[in-house]
This record gives C-alpha cells, structure tokens and sequence, in this order.
C-alpha cells in the first residue's frame, strides 16, 4: 500500500489518511524517500522540512484520538520559496535571502496547516520569481520531469516539478504574471491562480503587490479546488484581501457544459504560436462543443500591449518593493572587513550589487527608470491608463462568454539554456498569461495534451472576477475526456 501512495492525487491521499488505510506519517515518508531519490536530479527543493515526518506523527496521534484534524490531514505539500515559514528557511531563490529564517509564516501556510497539511520543504523557483524557466535562481535550475533537458517553466517551476515528480501531493505557487499557470502547462498539471484579493499576500516575498497572487498546483482540478478553498477569504493582516465569501468549488464542481458559452479571442491564434499548442486548444474546443458548450469567437484587441504594459508596471512596484534589500533592515550583507565602504552609496552597491542577480538587476533599473521624474507620465502613468482600457476588454468579453479559452503559452517547454540570454524572447513566453494579472482576473491551466516530442501542452481558461467555479466546471469537463492526469513524467520512467 505504501509503495503506491506517490502515484495518487491530493484527493486519495487525504482519504486514504483519514480514513487510516495509511498513516500520515507513513505516507510523508514515502514522499520523503522520492525527494531523497529525485531531488539531486531534479532540483525542485531548494530546502526540504526536516521535521515533516515527525509533524506527520503528530498528525497520527492526533487522528488516533479522534481529533478533527482538517481536510488535508497528513497530506504532502510543497511551498515555493516565495512564501515566509516559521523557522524555516526562506530564500526567494536568491543569495540576498539565502539564510533567512522567517519568525512567522504567510498565511497561506497557516491556513494550510490548520487544516492538517505537512509542509514538505520549499520550492526552486526563478529569482524573486523574474523569470519563466527557473534559471534565474541562484540556487541552480529545475529539470522538468517530462524530460530533464527542458526548463519545467517558471517562475514556480519547483513547484510543478515537485507535483509532477510525485514529491510532494499538490504545491502553491505565485502567479503575477503567469508563473503558476505556465509552469503547470510545461509540466502536465491544473495550476491556478485565483481573482487578485481571494488569497492572502500576507508573509508573501512581495515581487508586484498588485499583480501578485498565490494559488495551488496539482494533478486535478478537484485537488486545486480544494487547496484553494483552504487557502482563500478575508485575512486582517492583508487589506487587499476581498471581504467575498469563498464557495465550497470542490463540492459544486460539475463538468455538465451544456449552454456555457466558452469564448476564443481571435487575437491569441496569430502569429508565434505553435502548430502543436494550437491544435490542443482547438481539440479542447471541439471537445467542449460536443459536450454541449456553444463555442464563440471573442475580440481583445489590446492583447499586443499586455506584455510591454506588465513588464512596465511589474519592474515599476518590484523597483519600490525591492528597496527593501539594503544589506542594512533585510538580507545580505557584503564582506567590508578587508575594505570598508567608501560612502553610504558604495556600502549599498556593494550589497546590492553582489545580492541580486542580473535578472532582477534588469527589472529593478527598468522600473526606477520608468518611475523617475520625466519619465513617469510617459512610462508608468501610460502603461496604468492602458491597463484600465485592457480589463475593459475583458469586462466587455465576459458579457458575451462565461469562460475564455486560450493557449496558456506560445510553446510546450523549451530547452534549458535556449532563451536565457535573450529577455525579449523570454518576456514573450508571457503573452496570454499576463492579461489576466493586469484586469485581475482567476485563470488556470489545465493538461491538454502532448507536443510531437512528447512535452506537456495545456490549455488556459480565464473567467469574470470572483467566477471561479465556471473555471473549474470547465476545466473538469476537458479533464475527464482528456483522462490526462494518472499519465507519469517521461524523465523518470
Ligand atoms: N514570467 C513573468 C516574469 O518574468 C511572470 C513571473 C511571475 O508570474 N511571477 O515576470
């Protein structure tokens, strides 16, 4: 029994621990053994919890005794670098953070741990999660597990490779502009990132604190949509957090389509885009029409300016946010012992300039740059205006369709090494992921099928704000035609 635990979904798992035909801590332990095989291949943890099977003892003892312990009791979770955890280490894969030690965790970690789940360790993922392929990190990059000489996307391409590699049972990443849903498409998996303001940002590595949000990656929609309802509503401590209830989408999924209307933006087929990714959207288009679904083309004309836009507003609050990391109240410090620093300015050159990487170097010029005086109106106050006219596209779109439905990236996975020194090409990448960040929008990728040399290809939905369960329903429905998910990474077979 405990051999093929790895092999299940979050959903089995946890029955399978609550109803005791496994203990927690048996089925951490199998969880363990793969990090321990798979990890020094893979490179999907960047720190792995010590503790884990001793907390899924405490799980067992507390089960024994007939404790309600959560809806996620003793399951396996990995957790990108990004999120703060109590005592263990948080890097923000970056040496400017490579020994912090948080004294409290995000709430998202909380929440998942009030419901039982076992934090297996923390997750590979781009520096400052800049970046779409994972190797930005300072910690070395991520193989994707469908074939270990392609990148596993980014930025949370820990986390989908921890997911996919049977690490750990279901994984939280961070999405701004498409690190969680790009990701899961590179690696075969249901990534989601939900409305901006249902999930907590608090105790989160703030990259762009308006595009920001969290939100899980798993093998199946119904796992997402349990993690998610763990982990969304209301938190004090994060004011943009939105007061709206959070509906129970795992107990509503339905993948009943019949009468929805599933709306194609005509822009999203044009040139760069793939002859294999192409023809996985439209058989999920064609399988959504038998099923019942009316199928209609939408126009989102200002689609060729989502990506400057987000690269402008992105580096323009990352600029702000990463200020922090002087070397004095946050992160790393430079060796002046042999040669003091000559002025204020040098002592904060030096740290900065030996903690960062050059990717997150890039951004943070761009966006003081953008920001400056003489160059505000023209860059930021632009890129904002044309923001606003964006979501109105999408506000318009949704009168006419409930969900949309795209292509979540040009390409499957690229080759490690092709695009890293070449930013346009990787900024690219971003091009149907970065709307639904700027317009605030809940967006997923969900497994669509395979590219001629056998690399994951997903598909995207994107939906009205707060209008996640017609995501899910949807994505559910290509799921259980598709029958994608029990399917094991060709790198490890
Ligand atoms: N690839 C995008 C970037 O580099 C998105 C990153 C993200 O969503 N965190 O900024």
């Amino acid at each position: 029994m405990a051999e093929n635990i790895v092999e299940r979904d979050l959903t089995a798992i946890a029955g399978a621990i609550a109803g005791r035909e496994i203990s927690a801590e048996a089925a951490v332990s199998e969880f363990k053994k793969r990090i321990e095989t798979l990890n020094p291949q893979i490179n999907a943890y960047i720190t792995v919890n010590d503790h884990c099977v001793e907390q899924a003892r405490e799980i067992d003892v507390r089960l024994k005794k007939g404790e309600n312990v959560g809806c996620l009791a003793g399951v396996p979770i990995a957790i990108k670098d990004m999120f703060c955890t109590k005592g263990l280490r948080t890097t923000a894969a970056s040496k400017m953070l490579h020994n912090f030690v948080p004294t409290y965790s995000a709430t998202v970690v909380k929440r998942l741990e009030e419901q039982g789940a076992i934090v297996m360790g923390k997750t590979n993922q781009d520096e400052f999660a800049m970046g779409s392929s994972n190797e930005t990190s300072y910690f070395g990059n991520c193989k994707n597990p469908w074939n270990f000489e392609y990148v596993p996307g980014g930025s949370s391409g820990g986390s989908a490779a921890a997911v996919s590699a049977r690490m750990a049972a279901g994984a939280i990443g961070t999405d701004t502009g498409g690190s969680i849903r790009q990701p899961a498409n590179f690696c075969s998996l249901v990534g989601v990132k939900p409305t901006y303001g249902r999930v907590s940002r608090y105790g989160i590595v703030s990259f762009a604190s308006s595009l920001d949000q969290a939100g899980p990656m798993t093998r199946t929609v119904r796992d997402a949509a349990i993690i998610l309802e763990v982990i969304s509503g209301r938190d004090e401590l994060d004011s943009t957090s939105a007061p709206n209830d959070v509906p129970k989408w795992s107990e509503r999924l339905s993948s009943d389509v019949r009468g929805m209307k599933i709306g194609m933006p005509k822009e999203y087929f044009q040139n760069g885009l793939d002859e294999n990714v192409s023809k996985t959207v439209k058989r999920a288009a064609d399988l959504l029409r038998e099923k019942g679904a009316e199928l209609i083309e939408i126009s989102l004309p200002l689609t060729k300016f989502a990506v400057p836009i987000y690269y402008l507003v992105s580096a323009c609050e990352a600029s702000s946010n990463l200020s922090r990391y002087d070397g004095v109240r946050y992160g790393y410090r430079a060796d002046f012992s042999k040669q003091a620093a000559a002025d204020l300015d040098e002592f904060y050159c030096r740290n900065r300039g030996e903690g960062f990487g050059r990717e997150v170097k890039r951004r943070i010029v761009l966006g003081a740059y953008a920001l400056s005086s003489g160059y505000y109106d023209a860059y930021y106050k632009k890129a904002c205006q044309v923001r606003r006219l964006l979501r109105q596209d999408f506000t318009d779109a949704f009168k006419k369709c409930d969900v949309i439905l795209s292509p979540a990236s040009p390409t499957p996975a690229f080759k490690i090494g092709e695009r890293i020194d070449n930013p346009l090409a990787m900024y690219l990448n971003d091009i149907y992921t970065t709307s639904a960040n700027l317009a605030g929008l809940p967006g997923m990728s969900v497994p669509g099928g395979f590219s001629k040399d056998n690399l994951p290809i997903g598909v995207q939905l994107l939906a009205a704000q707060f209008e996640e369960q017609k995501m899910f329903n949807v994505a559910l429905a290509i799921e259980e035609n598709l029958n994608l998910t029990k399917e094991v990474p060709r790198g490890l077979q």
